[in-house]
């Protein structure tokens, strides 16, 4: 082959994360947010704002800057967090990565650039299917290494099937470019003469979404702890904190350790962080504030403008963990109690910003929210709205996580004023992560007295300047993301399992 230089790597990725009481997405969900093939996923990489998430870009361009390599690009399928992904466009998907990997071999090793929580409306490990399909296609020898999410679920078969798996260590995530040069990295040592030798461990303890923050905290301890260890055997140690909502049998906190080919060394590492983190295992118990608390302390801050602004985090409709993004039960309360000054972002609900669109800046109508959606995890809302800012939703994330200098669509948008409450309305289902989000439609964070946020803890980095970690509020309202385990009925999950059984035990592997 004359194009041939350096090494054969093939390069794909599903990106999902499913949460299994949401709605199933398909192929036109995909390709809404990032459906790449082939040369699209180089064409990507070399973009100053990528669409990709960090790892595939990150490992890109380290491959690049080592030398020369010949990139296999495959398939690139990221939705972010969703439903259940629909099985037949699951099939096809993974037909279409089958058919790319065969037509490219011979190929020296495989990079999944994969989130790892994904879920079928069938199966419940799709990302361990892949993982299988790739060893099928290019056999024992040639090295697989996948990046993951920090929320990822790890079964066995993912562990078999790969050489490497390289979790996320930020939560918020702000590492995912990192990881996937860590990636590159590995990749070129499993290329030459070092083999991976990984020890897991799954613990029957699922942590709720809220208690899984890095900057400090039981999680953020073990993975600090955790790195203190890397050394010239030990390559690397993950530690996932799982996606509960995925509700699956490879549910529960787990933990890899990858050495060069030193097992014993692994499983003793494996086996002491799993020791401690079960040993501490009440600590992850979230910390909510009711709705009416939350409500109640709006009001005050709106009258009183000597305390400190504060945001809350409406944890339970947070579209980075599967939520619909169109809960209206703080807008509604918030409106009902007369709060003042308060923003409010960003609420989903295609159907309300295109009737805004309609309209021109200044207008009053009457603005149904989630007029479409309505069920047990979501209530819609009516009120008299005035629009304050049209536009095409198409901005640059700026938050210094996960979406810096990516190109972001909200589709079209709008600022409505309900009552002294501002809200920003998009039409294509996003979790507010970036003080942009309100900034880029002429809505100032600086100046609200309360600020509400769709988003479970991604919000923390980039409004990090505005709201330090004492005033971020849990709101526990009602939703698809709820922290408050009571408001789901759990089916997946091996049994028994911590905290919904809170006499769950474990014994350590008699490795
Ligand atoms: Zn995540």
């Amino acid at each position: 082959m004359a194009e041939r230089t350096g090494k054969r790597i093939a390069i794909l990725a599903l990106h999902i994360e499913s949460n299994r009481f949401a709605p199933p997405v398909g192929r036109a969900d995909f390709e809404e947010k990032v459906l790449l093939y082939g040369d699209e996923i180089m064409a990507d990489a070399a973009r100053e704002h990528p669409r990709m998430v960090g790892t595939m870009t990150g490992f890109i361009h380290a491959m690049n800057q080592a030398g020369p390599w010949t990139p296999v690009p495959i398939v690139n399928a990221d939705v972010g967090a969703a439903g259940p992904i629909d099985h037949e466009f699951f099939l096809e998907l993974q037909a279409e990565m089958r058919e790319r990997l065969e037509a490219a071999m011979p190929l020296d090793g495989v990079y999944f650039g994969e989130h790892g929580a994904a879920v079928s409306t069938e199966i419940p490990d799709p990302d361990g299917v892949l993982f299988k399909m790739a060893r099928d296609v290019v056999g024992p020898d040639v090295p697989i290494i996948s990046t993951l999410d920090l929320h990822t679920n790890i079964s066995e078969e993912m562990v078999d099937a790969t050489d490497a798996l390289i979790i996320y260590r930020t939560n918020p995530h702000v590492d995912q470019y990192e990881r996937g040069v860590e990636a590159a990295g590995s990749m070129h040592e499993l290329l030459g003469n070092v083999t991976a030798t990984t020890a897991f461990i799954r613990l029957p303890l699922v942590a709720p979404q809220v208690t899984q923050l890095t900057a400090s905290g039981p999680y953020g301890e073990i993975i600090d702890y955790g790195q203190t260890l890397i050394d010239d055997t030990v390559m690397n140690i993950s530690i996932a904190g799982g996606f509960t909502y995925g509700d699956t049998p490879q549910n529960g906190m787990a933990f890899l350790v990858t050495t060069r080919d030193d097992m014993a060394t692994a499983r003793r590492i494996c086996r002491d962080l799993a020791e401690r983190v079960w040993n501490y295992r009440e600590r992850f118990t979230p910390n909510l504030t009711s709705l009416e608390d939350c409500i109640a302390g709006a009001v005050a801050r709106g009258e009183d403008h000597t305390t400190p602004s504060t945001i809350i985090a409406d944890v339970a409709d947070n579209p980075g963990g599967g939520g619909r993004g169109n809960t209206a039960w703080l807008l509604q309360g918030l409106y009902e109690a007369g709060a003042k000054d308060v923003i409010l972002g960003v609420f989903n609900d295609a159907a309300l910003a295109a009737e805004a669109h309609e309209k021109e800046v200044g207008e009053t109508f009457e603005a149904s929210f989630n007029r479409d959606e309505p069920d047990q995890y979501s209530n819609p809302f009516a009120a008299e709205a005035t629009i304050l800012a049209l536009s095409d939703g198409k901005i640059i994330g700026r938050d210094p996580g996960s979406r810096k200098n990516m190109s972001i669509n909200l589709g079209p948008t709008t600022a409505l004023q309900v009552g002294a409450i501002t809200v920003i309305v998009i039409s294509i289902r996003q979790q507010c992560i970036d003080p942009g989000y309100f900034e880029n439609f002429g809505v100032s964070v600086a100046d609200a007295r309360t600020v509400v946020v769709k988003s479970r803890g991604h919000f923390r980095a980039g409004f990090l300047p505005y709201f330090p970690p004492e005033r971020v509020i849990e709101c526990d309202a009602p939703g698809l993301t709820s922290p408050n385990f009571e408001n789901f009925e759990w089916n997946g999950f091996k049994r028994p399992i911590y905290p919904l059984d809170q006499d769950a035990d474990w014994t350590p592997p008699n490795w």
